[in-house]
């Protein structure tokens, strides 16, 4: 059987929304935040610098506004098609994030995510304080993280799928890397553009078990 890893990126991948933004709404800075998101994500600034900055936007956001935020997730359409198939492939599927641990810790196990990693927000007195804690997951990590997960499950073939300029590096270190609902430079860089919004359409990529 051949050991296999998919590695897929979260916001507007795993997941149809940028969580940032929704978090934002909650500060009333929906609108200021998407437009720096969309930034980040075509290339045209240094991620971790427009993350921290992002971030600042959301302080004093409270904890407890998280239930609303989760409750507007929107799994994209195919996802446990492909997580399932993955799993009955023997493979793995990791998911690493730019967002938040705050909200992938939930919706990742419900889908059926082996592995994950993702920034953590900084909380004062049950309020966001505006900061991201400890490292970033920049483009590096989450290559980094495709690198870590596939030695620790001796996998020989990886694959990576996301939509943003930050997923490019795990793109390139993949066997495959996959552009998806992507923006121009990431569907310029892929190996191969995935059309439609829809994850089951990756099924026919993965290797045989
Ligand atoms: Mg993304």
């Amino acid at each position: 059987m051949t050991r296999f890893l998919v590695v897929l990126d979260a916001d507007s991948t795993l997941i149809r929304n940028e969580v940032i933004e929704l978090i934002a709404d909650e500060a009333g800075r929906g609108a200021e935040v998407a437009a720096a998101t969309e930034a980040a994500m075509r290339g045209e600034v240094d991620f971790a610098a427009s993350l921290r900055s992002r971030v600042a936007a959301l302080r004093g956001v409270p904890v407890s506004a998280f239930a609303r935020v989760l409750e507007r997730i929107e799994p994209t359409p195919g996802v446990t098609d492909l997580i399932d198939a993955v799993h009955e492939r023997g493979g793995t599927v990791g998911v690493v994030s730019g967002g938040f641990h705050e909200v992938l810790d939930v919706i990742a196990p419900r889908l059926g995510v082996d592995v994950w990693r993702a920034n953590r927000l900084a909380v004062a007195d049950e309020a966001l304080s505006g900061e991201v804690e400890g490292d970033i997951v920049d483009a590096a990590a989450k290559a980094s993280w495709l690198r870590t997960w596939a030695a620790e499950r001796d996998a020989s073939v990886t694959i990576a799928i996301g939509d943003g300029a930050n997923d490019l590096q795990m793109m390139s270190a993949a066997t495959l890397g996959l552009a998806f609902n992507a923006k121009p430079k990431v569907r310029a860089d892929a190996d191969l553009v995935v059309g439609p919004v829809d994850l089951s359409a990756v099924i026919p990529l993965l290797p045989r078990a």
